[in-house]
């Protein structure tokens, strides 16, 4: 299997890119804020919860995010592999991943991280908010708590793949096709 952890900050294409490179490599695309999205639409009990902390930008709690992945994954046993989108986002959900796939036989083969500053990324977002109808895309001081969210909880996990030999980043300034090409070429050789 091929389970890549597709990284970066708020705003860095993570989601048009893996829409994309799903389909070249035949993965299961996960991402954990379509399917809290998802869950708010549905109105379940998920979705209540997590939507208080997503309005604000704050992240929804480990425990209950790490189970919502986990039964996302087992509902796709037959995957020829994962693109993990906007997971994880903080160390005890890498640990959570490391272990879960672990008991499987399975393992991250590689963190593929989308570098872009932050500056543009605030920019990006304000205009996406204008037709996405995502309300924590529309208002910038929430934007500016996603960010903060991303500084203190997220970017730390730079360190802890590359501890592994994992971490490759790639130039996510471009045009999508530049882009998904430079995703490519990492994504070939892991
Ligand atoms: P995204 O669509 O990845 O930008 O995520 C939107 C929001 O969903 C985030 O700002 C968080 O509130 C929540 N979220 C998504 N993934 C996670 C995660 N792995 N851990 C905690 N919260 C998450």
């Amino acid at each position: 299997m091929k389970n890549i952890v597709l990284f970066g900050p708020p705003g860095a294409g993570k989601g048009t890119q893996a829409t994309l490179l799903k389909e070249k490599y035949n993965l299961v695309h996960i991402s954990t804020g379509d399917v809290f999205r998802y869950n708010i639409k549905n109105q379940t009990e998920l979705g209540v919860l997590a939507k208080k902390y997503m309005d604000e930008g704050d992240l929804v709690p480990d425990e209950v995010t790490i189970e919502m992945l986990k039964a996302e994954v087992n509902k796709n046993a037959d995957a020829n592999g994962f693109i993990f989108d906007g997971f994880p986002r903080t160390e005890s959900q890498a640990k959570a991943l490391d272990a879960f796939l672990s008991e499987k036989g399975e393992q991250i083969n590689g963190m593929v991280a989308l570098e872009v500053s932050e500056d543009l990324l605030v920019e990006r977002l304000l205009e996406r908010g204008k037709t996405s109808g995502r309300t924590d895309d529309t208002d910038e001081g929430k934007i500016r708590n996603r960010f903060n969210e991303y500084n203190t909880k997220t970017a730390v996990l730079k360190d802890y793949y590359q501890a592994q030999g994992n971490y490759f980043g790639v130039n996510g300034v471009g045009s999508i096709d530049e882009i998904t090409n430079r995703l490519a070429q990492v994504f070939d050789k892991l």
